[in-house]
């Protein structure tokens, strides 16, 4: 639980980027693919709130998983940047 420390993020930080990752409206469509190949790997995941979603997507220790967050946060920076 390291990432959730008072000493790695701050508390606005956590902020933005739990909206980022899980609620953010401008990334849906790559979020809704993106947790879909989750649960693929995870059934559970379908069945968890936004919130731990958040907390187990970066919590877990699946290598499938964490590279899938990777990517999807690559695609979204992608997407951004062609705003
Ligand atoms: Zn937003």
């Amino acid at each position: 639980m390291r990432v959730f420390g008072e000493h790695f993020w701050s508390v606005s930080q956590r902020i933005h980027i739990f909206h980022f990752v899980v609620d953010c409206p401008l990334y849906e469509n790559i979020r809704v693919k993106f947790f879909d190949k989750v649960i693929d790997l995870c059934p559970n995941f379908r069945y968890m709130d936004t919130s731990s979603k958040f907390v187990w997507l970066f919590t877990n220790e699946h290598e499938q998983v964490l590279k899938k967050l990777g990517s999807f946060i690559e695609e979204c920076f992608l997407l951004r940047g062609h705003n």
